[in-house]
């Protein structure tokens, strides 16, 4: 992929990509936490819940990108606030996705890395303004993108100066109606072998079913990944969005076990 410059491997090593004391490409890293800011003591008691299971950063959105515009569309600068109150109480370092290239300056303020969802993925202006930023940047790849799109798209943002990328497999359209989607596990050794970058996977978009994400999870560890992001919800049937693949966090916690356990494992193996 001769137009991959910042991005591909060429030998130098890896890239750590820091975020607080949260090291993509370096430790396992797990973000977990709602699909959406939903109140404050939601979030709260989600975020004292994924901490105490072992997450390293929390999620939540709070700029939603809905297929209907009637939809719940995320509580915006209410929710930035009740994520850093979050991060307050529990020490995690907090992601949020941004949809538009005029929040990426604000929500840096309260953001400590900021996501580009699968919708936006070839969204370039925006890929240039988070380029630009000082925050990291965690890219999902498109459900409709090919590997090569996805990784010109984080070329996009190093293009701009900013040379924290993570990326993130989240699950791509097939023929398949099942699942939601289908987690795309290739991309992860393929992405690590053409770039230099951590690369994730989001096991919760990918399957869109509770009871396959904990499976997917520990499939993740195994291709590689250098880390995942769940959705986590305290009461999963009143979730605003998202709530088939939310796990509860007595569920979540005892993958976490198991996902510690066999990234121990591969470590080893290395
Ligand atoms: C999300 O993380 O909640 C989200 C909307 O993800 P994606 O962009 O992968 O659909
Ligand atoms: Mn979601």
């Amino acid at each position: 992929m001769k137009h991959l410059k910042l991005t591909s491997l060429n030998g130098a090593g890896r890239t750590t990509v820091r975020v607080g004391s949260v090291a993509f490409g370096t430790d396992f890293v797990v973000i977990a936490g709602p699909c959406s800011v939903e109140s404050e003591e939601q979030t709260l008691q989600t975020a004292h819940a994924v901490r105490e299971a072992g997450a390293n950063m929390l999620r939540g959105g709070v700029f939603k990108p809905r297929t209907s515009p009637y939809a719940f569309q995320g509580l915006g600068l209410q929710g930035l606030k009740i994520l850093a109150r979050a991060r307050e109480e529990t020490g995690l370092p907090i992601v949020t996705e941004v949809l538009d290239t005029r929040d990426v300056s604000w929500v840096s303020e309260y953001a400590d890395m900021l996501q580009v969802g699968a919708r936006n993925m070839q969204n370039f202006s925006l890929l240039k303004e988070v380029g630009k930023s000082s925050r990291p940047v965690l890219l999902k790849r498109g459900m409709h993108s090919t590997i090569e799109e996805w990784l010109s798209a984080a070329e996009y943002v190093l293009a701009e100066g900013n040379p924290n990328v993570v990326l993130c497999e989240r699950g791509i359209r097939t023929f398949e109606t099942y699942t939601r989607n289908t987690l795309d596990l290739n991309s992860v050794p393929a992405a690590k072998e053409l770039t230099h970058l951590p690369v994730i996977t989001d096991p919760s978009h990918g399957c869109g079913r509770v009871n396959l994400i904990p499976t997917m999870a520990l499939a993740s560890v195994a291709a590689g990944a250098d880390g995942m992001m769940i959705e986590v919800h305290c009461k999963p049937e009143e979730a605003l969005s998202d709530k088939d693949q939310a796990l509860t966090p007595d569920v979540f916690s005892v993958m976490m076990r198991k996902v510690r356990s066999l990234s121990r494992y591969m470590q080893e193996l290395a």
